[in-house]
């Protein structure tokens, strides 16, 4: 096992892995902007530095400073967490360079699945269900208009290198295709270096459905369920699920079984997420996250698997222990992401935590990294922490998040914690009754 690691992250997660490593006997170095000094995860950590001015650009996406923050200290290992450089092909092959090791895939499926359309054509030829859409990369709109007319409207156009969200343009006809198309390119050049762009059939009403796996370096791929994220705001999402009220237990293993046999056929090494629509009973992939993702904590609940010292402990070559028979789905997690932003508009919220309070009792799990007076910066995600409750059912767990978000104290900023106390009332969300638009429908008289 390393000795020591490096957190090149900031916020509730790095305070989620550092937590991992101290279970495991890792010593910790934790970086840091010049804003982020006095964060606890600075605090916990057994090292830290200072690795750059505020703008993430400088500090967190900055190389060769956590590199050199590595060098300096001594870390045998790097956890890029979520975000930042986690899915970055370039800093996992520097960072082995340095004799480092990288937690997470190998660089070749870094870069396999950060380009969507390779990752699109792969996961197809390995027995996934895909979305109907474009054969690869488009350049010509000519060729736009005849895959549009052969799909059928409305169709949607992705970046190749998209993520976060960004860059998604819908079109319900021809003209509209024609006009997002130049649109779509440059922003896709603009936003992630590249105007490669791809078109796919737009679902109208679908569910966003995930798969988490673990795969160690010796071909077991572990199967730990899905998480359900359909909430969501600006194609980002809000809360989080295990299981999914649509899923029985045939078809979540089905799907299960087509990806563990995909992972072990493509070598893969680490943690990964593969997400899906999900309509009509129909799987449909979108992308692979090759790391760690911020809903993780929900399968922890229901799996009862610490999955990043699962991750850290892959990384440093050991075999896992568990196996899939030893996977039992028990209960029901839902998680609400509380950020410092506008209920309404969504727009970020920063300022400083006047007042604070954390739920808690059985079966609340609170990650997060804020305290009183701590000042919420403009420059990073506005996720400020994770309620994460689990009950043996879903109906138990919805009333053991009222009381949650109920005891929970905010003052200082807008956050998250109205909307979800609505949202948990609703019918439909009782009923497990919405899809991925849900929430932009009902927005406003929310
Ligand atoms: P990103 O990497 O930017 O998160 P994804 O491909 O995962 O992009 O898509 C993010 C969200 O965008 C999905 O959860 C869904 O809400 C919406 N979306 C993406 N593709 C489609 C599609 N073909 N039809 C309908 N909605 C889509």
């Amino acid at each position: 096992m390393f000795k020591k690691l490096l957190i090149a992250n900031r916020g509730e997660i790095a305070i989620r892995i550092l937590r991992a490593c101290k279970e495991l006997g890792i010593k910790t170095v934790a970086v840091h902007s010049l804003i982020d000094a006095s964060l606890m995860h600075v605090k916990f950590a057994d090292e830290s530095i200072c690795i750059g001015p505020n703008s993430s650009a400088q500090s967190y996406l900055n190389i060769s400073s956590i590199l050199s923050a590595a060098e300096v200290t001594g870390a045998e290992a790097i956890h890029p967490g979520v975000g930042f450089l986690s899915e970055n092909a370039h800093f996992a092959r520097m960072v082995s360079e340095h004799n480092i090791t990288f937690i997470g895939p190998s660089p070749y499926h870094l870069t396999m699945m950060g380009d969507k359309v390779i990752a699109k054509k792969t996961m197809q030829n390995l027995g996934l269900p895909v979305v109907n859409g474009s054969d690869g990369a488009l350049d010509d709109i000519e060729i736009a208009l005849r895959n549009a007319e052969n799909i059928g409207y409305p169709v949607i156009l992705k970046a190749s290198l998209g993520g976060g969200g960004k860059g998604m343009k819908v079109s319900n006809n021809p003209e509209e295709l024609q006009l997002n198309f130049k649109l779509a390119k440059s922003e896709a050049k603009i936003n992630f270096g590249s105007d490669a762009i791809y078109l796919e059939k737009y679902l109208t009403n679908p569910k966003h459905i995930e798969i988490q796996i673990i795969c160690d370096n010796y071909g077991h791929v572990l199967f730990l369920g899905e998480r359900e994220c359909s909430i969501q705001r600006n194609n980002q999402k809000l809360m989080e699920e295990s299981p999914s009220t649509v899923l029985n237990e045939e078809q979540r293993y089905h799907i299960g079984e087509i990806i563990v046999k995909a992972f072990r056929q493509l070598g893969y090494s680490g943690v990964a997420t593969i997400e899906f629509l999900y309509d009509n009973g129909q799987f449909f992939f979108m992308e692979v996250n090759p790391r760690l993702q911020v809903e993780h904590s929900v399968t922890e609940q229901t799996t009862g698997i610490d999955i990043v010292k699962e991750q850290i402990k892959i990384a440093a070559g050991e075999e896992l222990s568990i196996h899939q028979s030893d996977i039992k789905i028990k209960g029901h997690a839902i998680e609400f992401r509380i950020n410092a932003e506008d209920s309404k508009t969504f727009m970020p919220c920063p300022g400083k935590i006047e007042e604070l309070y954390f739920p808690g009792g059985n079966g609340i799990r609170v990650d997060s990294h804020i305290y009183r007076n701590y000042v919420v910066p403009q420059y990073y995600d506005s996720l400020l922490a994770k309620i994460i409750v689990y009950a043996n059912t879903r109906e138990e767990c919805l009333k053991k998040a009222a009381y949650a978000l109920d005891e929970l104290v905010i003052d200082g900023v807008n956050t998250t914690t109205e909307l979800h106390k609505k949202l948990i009332k609703e019918q439909d969300i009782i009923d497990g009754n919405f899809d991925i638009h849900w929430l932009v429908r009902n927005i406003d008289r929310l």
